[in-house]
């Protein structure tokens, strides 16, 4: 908006009725608009081509094949025959354990950390995300000086701590911080001071640690509700919080509007979490069918990492050499389960997951989003891995974010393109639905890849985040 058409229309709202109030409101607007773009909605395997979307403000207000009437002083952008499509999001990130862990006890205090998440959250962004949820850390400064304007980034939705049983997969303390009964039990290992997870027993403190993360603005709750690879203490068949716990959590989230997060990967643990109402499993790739189909009835989602059963993970330089073997002994068991996950009609979200140096983490990203085409696609169903996966960036993750009812901080719906939805798009020179590269670089490998940060993704040539637009090179 011009300053001096808002002075203008400003004086002319002071004497103004206040019918007239509102429809001078309308002109105040923002607007862009894209013209003779081809637009992948986010939920269809087709593009609609030649079309012209109009943003105000925040959201699209329009779509159409006629040029829609617009304000003297609209933006218009040409489109030049790209496609338009949503911004991405990143159903589970951790943008605060971006060390190296041996790296952050020694050398690290959490300014170092804070620092450095802005410069994820800039990766993020430049690389098409528009929205990232976090599970796992204290994001909460990240995603406030984000929504402040301070720095750029995609819109966060931050979790807080993860919540964990002592023993459990969040219980990183040293062997012998905890002596051998419960009392001293209450002194907090490293990670718990750096805000990534917290050690909570029994109903009495599960909620008081539930309550905690909510008073910091948690749009969700992330629980460790069974083992994992990365941890001390917890073999990873181990079912995690006791059905109470767990239900009690649940209820102080519904008492918030949300919901929880599990990290999960057994049917035992999942028929847990879905007995008290868990909405989404965080990896949960060895279920079994009959699991994923109960998962699909009651709503819920699953939220799998695939590099975890890539080979590109036996290149990863801190994978200990001992657990190489397990690790191509489960990619070859499993090396159907994301078909596996369409079959019984699960909503599948994706995820990044990397924690650590914050170049491997861009990699993994970019080497993810190929990685899932190739584990979603094909099948007897013969699954378009493309599109499947394009809907795991967009309209499945955005459904899923917005479980956080009144805490999602979106304005509108996310992950499409549709009229009322938030307005972030993506300028992409290229179809992504024929192509994946498009979105990520070219990326086929991990560890072997240029720094993304050094290496923007020409292809995308246009980010724009509620109404605003961060990149432009067309
Ligand atoms: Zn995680």
């Amino acid at each position: 908006m011009k300053r001096s058409n808002l002075k203008i229309k400003l004086s002319a709202l002071a004497i103004a009725s206040v019918v007239s109030i509102s429809t001078s409101f309308s002109a105040f607007a923002e607007q862009t608009l894209f013209t003779n773009v081809n637009v992948f909605n986010g939920t269809e395997n087709k593009l609609y081509n030649n079309l012209n979307v109009l943003v105000e403000d925040k959201l699209i207000k329009s779509i159409s094949s006629a040029k829609p009437a617009t304000e003297d002083d609209a933006t218009v952008i040409d489109g030049a025959g790209k496609t338009l499509m949503p911004g991405l999001i990143d159903g589970h990130v951790h943008i605060m354990i971006n060390s190296n862990y041996d790296d952050i006890i020694p050398y690290e205090d959490p300014y170092d950390l804070g620092i450095k998440s802005a410069i994820v959250a800039k990766d993020f962004l430049m690389d098409g995300f528009t929205s990232i949820r976090d599970m796992g850390g204290p994001a909460f400064a990240v995603a406030r000086q984000i929504k402040n304007g301070t720095i750029i980034g995609p819109r966060i939705y931050p979790s807080g701590s993860f919540i964990s049983q002592t023993s459990g997969h969040g219980d990183f303390r040293g062997r012998f911080d905890l002596g051998w009964s419960v009392r001293g039990q209450q002194d907090l290992g490293v990670w718990e001071k750096l805000g990534f997870g917290s050690i909570a027993d029994g109903v009495p403190e599960v909620l008081e640690q539930t309550r905690i993360n909510l008073r910091h603005g948690a749009t969700q709750i992330k629980i460790m509700a069974g083992g994992g690879g990365s941890s001390k203490y917890d073999p990873i068949d181990t079912t995690q919080y006791s059905v109470e716990e767990t239900c009690a959590i649940v209820e102080a989230a519904k008492d918030w509007g949300t919901y929880v997060a599990a990290h999960i990967f057994t049917d035992r643990a999942i028929n847990r979490a879905l007995d008290c109402g868990v909405k989404t499993m965080e990896h949960g790739f060895f279920a079994s069918f009959e699991t994923y189909q109960r998962l699909a009835k009651e709503g819920g989602f699953v939220v799998p990492q695939m590099w975890g059963l890539s080979p590109e993970l036996m290149n990863n330089p801190l994978m200990p050499k001992d657990k190489l073997p397990l690790i191509a002994q489960l990619a070859e068991m499993y090396k159907d389960v994301g078909r596996t996950m369409l079959d019984a009609g699960v909503k599948v979200s994706f995820m990044s997951d990397w924690v650590g140096e914050i170049e491997n983490s861009n990699r993994s990203r970019r080497y993810e989003i190929y990685w899932r085409t190739v584990m979603f696609g094909g099948g007897k169903n013969n699954y378009d891995g493309n599109f499947e996966v394009l809907k795991q960036l967009t309209s499945i993750a955005g459904e899923m974010l917005a479980l956080s009812g009144p805490r999602n901080p979106a304005p509108g719906p996310i992950g499409v393109i549709e009229v009322g939805a938030t307005a972030d798009i993506l300028l992409v020179d290229g179809n992504p639905l024929e192509d994946i590269h498009v979105i990520n670089g070219g990326y086929k490998e991990w560890y072997s890849q240029p720094a993304p940060s050094e290496n923007p993704i020409e292809t995308i040539q246009l980010i724009m985040k509620e109404g605003k637009v961060y990149k432009n090179t067309l």
